[in-house]
């Protein structure tokens, strides 16, 4: 189908992109990659009158570690993440989702921060932005606000963004010696979205226990989320297989699990237990 008319802007610097999101308060739309807008503007799902192209400025696309933690601008695309050296260096989780996600078409185009502003509940980002407890920076008329991952996603397709903000970056904290981390989905044959997916950072001692452990989980919920029971269950414990497989049973407890023609809420519920044991086994298998 083809979009409703709309009118295009390119601005080249974020003070001019936030200006136009102020001048159009009610009509306009920020247009990054265009893998999740332009489809729901051809299925007329969206139809902004006003679209604010942000990809045409530069500054927003970075990869930098600045003082341990990684600083990524919101417009680098899957593709930069998958391929950086540094982000393969420093956080390989990064790199190990972003390489997830659909097809090389679709990595190319999409951007980091367009997935996590889109919120999709079967979108990879969150997970790992989740599990590595990043922090997202959110620019609007009256300067930053920076946000933990957690208190971003607030339910399926929105965010804690207000419509005249950009984010702008998301950092990640540096990952301590001794931990591992893993992303493991069940992926939607056509389209790749996760049915199913489990970042997992975990941090453990010499004897193997547990000093910090990070766990996102996408595509079971209306949001992706952090399973704390799970969590709580294996943090200062050492961990063995029989724990993590009990403890990864309860990985959907108290959640509203969703249910579509790919997966029913039971499958999903059993799959979140599956992928969250598998992920901290092959986190823990990679602790250096
Ligand atoms: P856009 O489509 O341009 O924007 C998405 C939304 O976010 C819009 O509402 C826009 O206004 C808003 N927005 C964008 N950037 C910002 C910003 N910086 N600040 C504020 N608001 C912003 N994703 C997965 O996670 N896993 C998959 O397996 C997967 N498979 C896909 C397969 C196909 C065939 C397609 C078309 C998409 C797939 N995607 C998948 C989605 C893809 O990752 C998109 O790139 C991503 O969801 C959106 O990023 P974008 O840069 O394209 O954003």
């Amino acid at each position: 189908m083809i979009p409703s008319s709309f009118e295009y802007f390119a601005p080249k610097t974020v003070q001019e992109a936030l200006g136009l999101l102020a001048k159009y308060p009610d009509d306009a739309k920020v247009l990054a990659g265009g893998h999740s807008l332009i489809p729901q503007m051809k299925l007329r799902l969206a139809a902004p009158g006003v679209l604010v192209d942000i990809g045409r400025i530069s500054g927003l696309s970075y990869i930098r570690e600045d003082a341990g933690k990684l600083s990524i601008g919101a417009t680098t695309t899957h593709h930069a993440l998958e391929s950086s050296a540094l982000v393969k260096k420093k956080c390989a989780l990064l790199s190990e989702t972003a390489a997830e996600i659909g097809d090389v078409q679709v990595r190319n185009r999409g951007t980091i921060g367009g997935s996590l502003a889109h919120a999709d509940p079967a979108a990879d980002w969150p997970a790992a932005i989740l599990a590595l407890e990043a922090e997202l920076k959110l620019t609007g008329p009256s300067g930053e606000r920076r946000l933990k991952a957690e208190d971003f996603f607030v339910d399926m397709l929105a965010t804690a963004l207000s419509p005249n903000e950009l984010l702008t970056e998301i950092g990640v904290p540096a990952l301590p010696q001794r931990t591992g981390c893993a992303y493991l989905k069940m992926r939607q044959k056509a389209s790749g979205f996760a049915i199913v997916g489990v970042a997992v950072r975990v941090t453990v001692d010499s004897n193997q226990v547990c000093q910090q452990i990070g766990i996102g989980i996408t595509g079971v919920a209306s949001k992706a989320y952090r399973p704390r029971s799970v969590e709580n269950a294996l943090k200062g414990q050492k961990l063995d297989r029989a724990l993590i497989a009990s403890s990864a049973s309860k990985a959907a407890q108290g959640v509203d699990a969703l249910a579509d023609l790919h997966a029913s809420a039971e499958y999903r519920v059993h799959l979140a237990g599956v992928y969250t044991r598998r992920a901290i086994e092959t986190a823990l298998a990679r602790v250096k």
